[in-house]
């Protein structure tokens, strides 16, 4: 069996049609069983057990990591519903994907990844390093690894194509691209939803350093057929709604810590994939990183202690415990 088929996707999906094939989630339209026709307002997004280390996407899946992301993200969806709306429809989804899919609004996606940081750490320490400030945002001296920031800032990327990497982006490039209402709004939710999720984690004992989200809109709502191109800067976010798409808050998005281990100055424990890259750095896993080469298949216990660091983020986060969808 390929790596695809083991990582809990279904390949293909009777009544769907497959349109997208990401990292992570794999996307169909829905086909009208009356028509034969392809319903475009539509997809169902279905999260595999994928996991990636050191961009590379490692070949052993983690079981139960898409359905983890899927409940997660439904929650918070739920929880953040009073500052966004979103795009989910409904869990009716079919059996072979059952938990790990969702029905959502088919939206036109803002070529802009949206991330806002409580903490410094990874690219942004990098980032303040060289230059002492993040994405053109100035910040004091003296900041270390994993110091709490003085205020959350907003750090967006560029949505790069498949296989590129992501390129920062200052606010001034986030207006030249969706002029300047929509690029305000889109900050200021970005910093409101990360905002509200440590306010949520902090009775947790999480931290949620970073996080990303993506927003869309309905095409319909701007008057353009699915594949016309949209000159953002023309979109008024007081006419037109901007939904949150895609997950949130969810251990791919984000780096959650244990605030009682946080202790800026040195490298954070993050709770997903510690386990893994610690393995994968060992001499156990005999890879070597600057070799270029695909990173080895995991040991069976390090898939189930990866697994477990997943289920304990959702499990602490939503105070509801976890039921494998495979296992009802
Ligand atoms: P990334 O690293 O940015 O997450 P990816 O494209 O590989 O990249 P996946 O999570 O595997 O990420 O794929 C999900 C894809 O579905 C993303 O391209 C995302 O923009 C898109 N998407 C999410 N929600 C919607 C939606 N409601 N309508 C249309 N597209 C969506
Ligand atoms: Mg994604």
């Amino acid at each position: 069996m390929s790596a695809q088929d083991t990582a809990g996707l279904p390949g293909e999906l009777p009544g769907f049609m497959p349109v997208y094939s990401g990292k992570v989630r794999e996307l169909f339209a829905p086909i009208s069983p009356e028509t034969g026709l392809v319903d475009e307002s539509r997809l169902l997004l279905v999260a595999s057990d994928r996991i990636s280390a050191f961009d590379h996407t490692i070949d052993s899946p983690i079981p139960d990591k898409g359905a983890v992301l899927t409940q997660l993200s439904l929650w918070w969806f739920d929880q953040l519903a009073d500052l966004i709306p979103n795009h989910v429809l409904g869990t009716d989804v079919p059996d072979r994907v059952a938990g790990r899919a969702i029905t959502v609004r088919r939206l036109r996606m803002l070529p802009v990844e949206c991330i806002a940081r409580a903490y410094l750490t990874g690219g942004g320490l990098t980032e303040y390093r060289a230059t002492g400030a993040v994405s053109g945002v100035p910040l004091p001296p003296g900041l270390e690894d994993g110091s709490r920031l003085p205020e959350p800032v907003f750090t967006p990327t560029t949505k790069a194509p498949a296989g590129a990497h992501d390129e920062p982006m200052t606010f001034e490039d986030v207006e030249d691209e969706l002029g300047p209402a929509l690029a305000t709004r889109v900050r200021d939710l970005t910093l409101g939803i990360l905002a509200r999720g440590n306010e949520i984690a902090a009775e947790r004992g999480i931290l949620i350093a970073d996080t990303k989200v993506e927003y869309g809109v309905d095409p319909a709502s701007l008057g353009v057929t699915p594949d016309e191109e949209i000159d953002w800067t023309t979109v008024d976010p007081d006419q037109v709604q901007v939904i949150l798409a895609d997950e949130v808050l969810t251990p791919d998005s984000s780096r959650f810590w244990r605030a009682s281990e946080w202790s800026p100055g040195r490298t954070q424990t993050s709770y997903d994939k510690q386990v893994l890259r610690d393995w994968l750095l060992s001499d156990a896993s005999g890879w070597d990183r600057a070799s270029g080469e695909s990173p080895p298949p995991l040991p069976a216990e390090v898939v189930a202690l990866t697994r477990a660091r997943y289920v304990e983020a959702y499990e602490s986060l939503t105070g509801q415990p976890f039921t494998s969808p495979t296992e009802q």
